[in-house]
């Protein structure tokens, strides 16, 4: 697999999400308070901004460094800062050096995944951003990944993410505002869970070529 560079691979992402806006933001209307993709497209377009001012070959933790400190500082309400701070440790976990391959991709999950769980208090099955995630991080452990290209994660991490994402209709919300709910967000998917997904899809998109 050509690993082209990764502000490339970001944009792709960027213009996912902002394709997604609207979306994002009716989902989150029908169990919390309708900003989930106003939130995630001022992240990236604050994003943008501070990567314009990156070499196009920089490495992968600075973006994702730059990513992460522009959701700290622009976003507000609950994926914003647990977005925000996954990025940082993500970033935090890797060195100047890491490429994007099965290892790192592991790494990188691993740490924001323990970053949103150490602020948000949330486990899988509380139907958030995390029953997207933590399944596609388990795509790439040793037991799941090994013998198998790089290419072969990214379909299973996406097909499980998408499962996961999946998943979220059929429970019942407990953490965020849509736990106000409770039982009446069964039905519907969760925006944070969606998110993760669009994001996560239009990298594994743009790294297929
Ligand atoms: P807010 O709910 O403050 O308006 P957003 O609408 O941007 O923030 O984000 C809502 C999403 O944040 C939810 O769909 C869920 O995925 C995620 N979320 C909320 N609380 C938590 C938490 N404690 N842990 C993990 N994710 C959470
Ligand atoms: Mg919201
Ligand atoms: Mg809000």
């Amino acid at each position: 697999m050509e690993m082209a560079n990764v502000r490339d691979a970001v944009n792709a992402v960027i213009t996912a999400i902002m394709a997604q806006k609207d979306y994002l933001t009716a989902v989150d209307a029908r169990t919390g308070d309708g900003d989930h993709g106003l939130n995630m497209a001022r992240g990236f377009t604050a994003a943008e901004e501070r990567l314009a001012d990156l070499p196009p070959d920089a490495p992968v933790k600075d973006v994702l460094y730059h990513i992460g400190r522009a959701f700290i500082e622009n976003v507000g309400g609950a994926a914003g800062p647990l977005y925000g701070i996954a990025f940082v440790r993500a970033s935090e976990a890797v060195n100047d050096q890491t490429r994007l391959d099965v290892h790192s991709f592991e790494k990188l999950f691993t740490a924001g995944i323990a970053a949103i769980q150490r602020r948000g208090r949330a486990e899988r099955g509380d139907k958030t951003m995390l029953d997207t995630l933590i399944p596609i991080r388990d795509a790439f452990r040793a037991e799941n990944a090994d013998g198998k290209s790089l290419r072969e994660c990214l379909e299973d991490a996406l097909n499980e993410g998408r499962a996961g994402a999946e998943y979220t209709k059929t429970i019942a919300a407990r953490r965020g505002r849509a736990a106000l709910v409770g039982p009446r967000s069964i039905g519907i998917e969760d925006p944070g869970a969606m998110s993760s997904l669009i994001m996560f899809r239009a990298l594994c998109s743009y790294l297929r070529g």
